[in-house]
C-alpha cells in the first residue's frame, strides 16, 4: 500500500469511529486506525546517513560516539509532510 492509500484508510477508520454505534464498535475501529497509523510513521523514518542506521559512528578501533545526526536512533524522520 502506498502512503497516500494509508492516509485515506486512515481518515476512513476515523470517520468510521466517529460514526460507530457503542463503545466497542468504536474502540475496533481506533485500534484498526492505530495499525494503519505506525505504518504511517515508519514510512516517515529514513536511516540515517550519517551512520547508515547504526547509531554510533565508529571514531577508534574500540571507541564509538553516538551519532549527532539522529541521536543513536539509526533513522531519521523523512522531510515529506503528512496530514
Ligand atoms: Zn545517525
Amino acid at each position: 500500500m502506498t502512503e497516500k492509500q494509508l492516509q485515506k484508510k486512515y481518515a476512513d477508520l476515523i470517520k468510521g469511529a466517529a460514526s460507530a454505534n457503542g463503545r466497542k464498535e468504536t474502540v475496533s475501529y481506533l485500534h484498526k486506525a492505530e495499525k494503519v497509523r505506525t505504518k504511517i510513521y515508519k514510512n516517515l523514518k529514513k536511516q540515517c546517513p550519517n551512520c547508515n542506521g547504526h547509531g554510533y559512528r565508529r571514531i577508534s578501533i574500540d571507541g564509538a560516539k553516538t551519532c549527532l545526526v539522529c541521536f543513536g536512533k539509526g533513522f531519521v524522520l523523512n522531510d515529506k509532510k503528512i496530514v
